[in-house]
C-alpha cells in the first residue's frame, strides 16, 4: 500500500508565546524561543488538483488532529537521523470556499541543522511532499467507492458535461511529511516524486475490447496500490 502523496509549499510563521507552549508538549525539555524555527506548511485542501483529486472538509479536520507528532524528513528515507523536524500543531484556514490544512512545524536550532535552516530560510527548501491515506476514494460521476471498485470512470475525462474527480473521504491515517528538492522544472520533478501516478495517463482504447478490459484491470490495480484497497 502506498501513501497519497500530496504537494505542498512552506511559509513563514513566527515563534510567538503560544507556539512554544505547543511546541513544549511534544519536546522533552523546555524550550526557548532562540532554540528552534518553526514553519508553515499549506497542505492539502479542499480544491480539485492537477491529479483530479479533492480531499472533502471533514477529511482535512481529521488529518489536521492526525499530522500532530508526525515528523519531518528531507528525504523519502525513513531512517530516523533523516529526521529534522516535528509537527506541533495544524488547522484548517477557511477563505471563502477554499478549506485548506495548515501543519506547523519546528526544528532545533543547531549544527546539524543550520544548513537545512538555512536553505528554508533562503527560499531553496520549499517544497513538501505530505503523506496521508483515506477511508474512501468517491467517484464524482458515479459515486463508486474506488478502493472497491473499479468503476470505469477516468479522472479528468468529461461525462454528459461533468468532469469526473475523485473525493478523498475519511482520514485514516497521516505518514511523513518530507522536503522535496526543488526540480530544476519547476511541476516536472515535482510530479515524479507522486510515484509516476500524476504522469499523463494513456487514453482508454474506444473500443470495448480485450484491450480495454486489462486496461481497466491495470488501472484498478493501479488505484489498489494508490487509495490502499480492500
Ligand atoms: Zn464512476
Amino acid at each position: 500500500m502506498e501513501a497519497i502523496k500530496k504537494h505542498a509549499k512552506v511559509e513563514k510563521q513566527l515563534v510567538s508565546d503560544a507556539e512554544l507552549q505547543l511546541i513544549n508538549k511534544q519536546s522533552m525539555k523546555e524550550l526557548t524561543a532562540d532554540e528552534v524555527f518553526t514553519f508553515r506548511i499549506a497542505a492539502c485542501d479542499n480544491q480539485i488538483d492537477r491529479e483530479n483529486e479533492c480531499f472533502s472538509n471533514e477529511t482535512l479536520d481529521g488529518l489536521a488532529k492526525l499530522f500532530v507528532g508526525r515528523s519531518m524528513i528531507t528525504d523519502h528515507n525513513w531512517k530516523t537521523e533523516k529526521q529534522t523536524a516535528r509537527i506541533y500543531a495544524s488547522e484548517v484556514e477557511t477563505q471563502g470556499e477554499v478549506k485548506r490544512l495548515i501543519l506547523r512545524a519546528y526544528m532545533l536550532r543547531n549544527d546539524t541543522t543550520a544548513s537545512t535552516i538555512e536553505a528554508i530560510e533562503g527560499g531553496i527548501l520549499r517544497e513538501v511532499s505530505v503523506g496521508c491515506n483515506v477511508h474512501k476514494a468517491i467517484c464524482s460521476i458515479c459515486e463508486s467507492d474506488r478502493k472497491k471498485v473499479y468503476c470505469g470512470h477516468w479522472p479528468g475525462r468529461e461525462y454528459e458535461g461533468k468532469t469526473c474527480h475523485i473525493t478523498l473521504d475519511g482520514a485514516k491515517d497521516a505518514y511523513e511529511v518530507s522536503f522535496v528538492a526543488v526540480p530544476a522544472q519547476p511541476g516536472a520533478g515535482i510530479i515524479k516524486q507522486y510515484g509516476g501516478k500524476g504522469e499523463p495517463q494513456n487514453e482508454p482504447p474506444e473500443s470495448d475490447s480485450e484491450e480495454m478490459f486489462k486496461l481497466a484491470q491495470a488501472k484498478q490495480n493501479q488505484e489498489e496500490k494508490r487509495y490502499g484497497g480492500i
